[in-house]
């Protein structure tokens, strides 16, 4: 086991952001659930957001090739279907990268209008326009208070209550 491979690794990973929302990096959105050494391989576990995403292929495509890149190869990216992502998993840094970049971070709960503060002028006056949003993993919003629309990212894998 070379430590200094995967310190280095991790310092990498920790530079690449989720294409769907360039300002979150992929670590802060909880899409990488470990990485370690298997033979001379450099193993990295990714947690797809949602079946379908169509960042998926790109994240994985970016980490090969930017570990590749840094002389840490050879490089072996699992996409882990089997442990269900869950948006409780973004960090609190990873929610400021996404409000950062103008969408309303997701809710510990279900997606309940009344509980979406507006990121323009702080008001609780939102009403949802539609589930579906410019991606499946969000919905489109207005606030009522200052007009504006607002992208929403869904809660998922928490409890409906
Ligand atoms: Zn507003």
């Amino acid at each position: 086991m070379s430590s200094r491979r995967l310190t280095s690794a991790q310092a990498v990973v920790a530079e690449i952001r989720d294409p769907e929302i360039p300002t979150a990096a992929i670590v802060e959105m909880g899409m990488v659930n470990a990485m370690y050494e298997e033979g001379d391989a450099l193993v990295v576990e990714i947690l797809p957001t949602f079946t379908g995403c169509p960042a998926l292929p790109v994240i994985v495509a970016t980490v090969e090739s930017e570990l590749t890149g840094a002389g840490l190869g050879p490089v072996r990216v699992i996409t882990r279907a089997d442990l269900p992502w869950t948006t409780a998993m973004i960090t609190a840094e990873g929610r400021r990268q996404v409000a950062a970049f103008g969408i309303v971070p997701p809710s510990s709960r279900r997606l309940v209008a009344e509980e979406i503060t507006c990121p323009n002028c702080h008001q609780r006056n939102v009403a949802l326009v539609s589930r579906f949003g410019a991606t499946p993993c969000r919905a489109t919003a207005r606030c009522r208070s200052c007009g504006e629309p607002l992208e929403v990212f869904k809660p998922i894998g928490v409890s409906p209550g």
